[in-house]
């Protein structure tokens, strides 16, 4: 889990200091020219990804800053709009960068065409419109000062007096509001990914009018998405939906590694389909998770995959079957001592017969699985994976026929 997390934040932690180190190094000349192609690059690359995987929320959230970037620090804006329009713009990203990220993270994705997108896209035009139309038409004072209304009457560090309150609050609460989608969230990537977007946005208003420093940080933004989907569409690939440990494909990938030594366990959950006719699916569902858990917990540098339905396989590299086969054992002991206890809320499809071997208490019914494992590993008689396999699954054959809840070694 700490792992899993950890590798998640990585690249936005290398992500951010690559541009913060870039910020303070001195700039060469011709820096905010090839600065602004890399940032126009990244965030064009980030809204095609986004386009790609059907995030089209993810493709708002990049438009907005686009539109923000270009309004504030690209040259034909520069030139267009006067000082005192770019400083109402300015306060107005404020407010409108947490609110807008907040809301395209939480909303649900809709189709391209969808009232929803339209509405969505109309209400960024509008509100830029707005801004614009209300700073031509001379009523930028008034709207600079609702934007800057104050909250409080603190003194705030000098680089922060100018930003509206309002627009402090508001990414104080989106930075909550995106730690609380995270933490509800599947994978949680994509929530990181608005998070760091967000940070990296705010940071580009900080360095406001400074173009080249604003465009790496825009870049940076779009990198830190452009990296969250490539890992998330990574995540959907190779890791198993159920149990949210890695599937076939990532074990094939991890035998095609294998050199030397290797030993491949299947393991079968015993009576699988017993107890899902006994207890309905949803139950069944919620053991392989239980199961996956009580594998994951296997010594010995062992790894494990979820071959498919209720069997699982765990790879030792550099082990025999003979050597990893204690802790094949250790970890058939710790399912067979868990308990599973069937929650009251996933009550089953079909009513438990009566008269079940099982214990019931006052808070669920506890359900004992077991389950049964082969192994077998790589030598002269078995020299490729699959051969590998085949005899581990002749192995798991054995244990079953041999009474099950117990490891066979090929
Ligand atoms: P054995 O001890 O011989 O392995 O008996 P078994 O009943 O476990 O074996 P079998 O292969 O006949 O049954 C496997 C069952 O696993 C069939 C199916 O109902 C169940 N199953 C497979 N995938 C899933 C899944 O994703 N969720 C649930 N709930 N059940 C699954
Ligand atoms: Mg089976
Ligand atoms: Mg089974």
């Amino acid at each position: 889990m700490i792992r899993r997390t950890l590798s998640l934040i990585l690249p936005l932690i290398l992500i951010a200091s690559a541009a913060a180190a870039s910020l303070m190094l001195p700039k060469p000349a011709g820096f905010e020219t090839a600065a602004n192609f890399v940032a126009w690059g990244l965030l064009a690359g980030a809204a095609f990804l986004g386009v790609h995987f059907h995030r089209l929320n993810v493709l708002l959230g990049v438009g907005l800053m686009a539109m923000i970037f270009f309004a504030l620090a690209q040259p034909w804006a520069i030139a267009q709009l006067s000082l005192p329009v770019r400083d109402l713009i300015w306060m107005t990203a404020w407010w409108l960068l947490p609110v807008g990220l907040l809301l395209l993270a939480w909303l649900p994705e809709r189709s391209l065409f969808s009232i929803a997108m339209l509405l969505r896209l109309l209400l960024i035009v509008a509100i830029a419109l707005g801004v614009v139309a209300a700073a031509l038409g001379g009523h930028d004072a008034q709207l600079a000062a609702w934007l800057s209304v104050e909250l409080l009457s603190i003194e705030l560090p000098l680089m922060l007096t100018a930003i509206p309150q309002g627009g402090l609050l508001m990414a104080l609460l989106a930075v909550l509001g995106l730690l609380l989608k995270a933490a509800l969230d599947r994978h949680g990537i994509l929530p990181l990914a608005w998070l760091g977007m967000l940070g990296f946005s705010l940071t580009a208003l900080l360095y406001w009018p400074d173009g080249g420093s604003m465009a790496l940080l825009f870049g940076a933004a779009a990198l830190v998405m452009i990296v969250s989907l490539m890992q998330l569409s990574y995540r959907l690939a190779f890791y198993d939906e159920l149990t949210g440990i890695p599937g076939r494909r990532a074990l094939y990938e991890a035998m095609g590694r294998l050199g030397g030594r290797y030993t491949v366990a299947m393991s079968d959950i015993d009576f699988f389909k017993k107890f899902n006719d006994t207890h309905g699916h949803d139950v069944g569902d919620q053991v392989l998770k239980m199961v996956a858990l009580k594998l994951q917990s296997v010594r010995g540098g062992g790894r494990v995959f979820r071959y498919g339905g209720e069997e699982f396989t765990i790879l030792f590299d550099g082990k025999e079957a003979i050597e990893a086969q204690p802790f094949l054992e250790e970890v058939r002991r710790t399912v067979e001592a868990s308990h599973f206890t069937k929650r009251a809320a996933n009550r089953p499809k079909t009513k438990p017969k009566k008269g079940q071997k099982t214990a019931s208490g006052s808070n669920g019914t506890k359900l004992k699985v077991t389950i049964s494992l082969g192994a077998a590993s790589k030598d002269e008689r078995r020299p490729n994976p699959e051969a590998v396999m085949k005899a581990a699954d002749e192995a798991l054959y054995k244990a079953k026929e041999a009474g099950r809840n117990c490891v066979v070694v090929a």
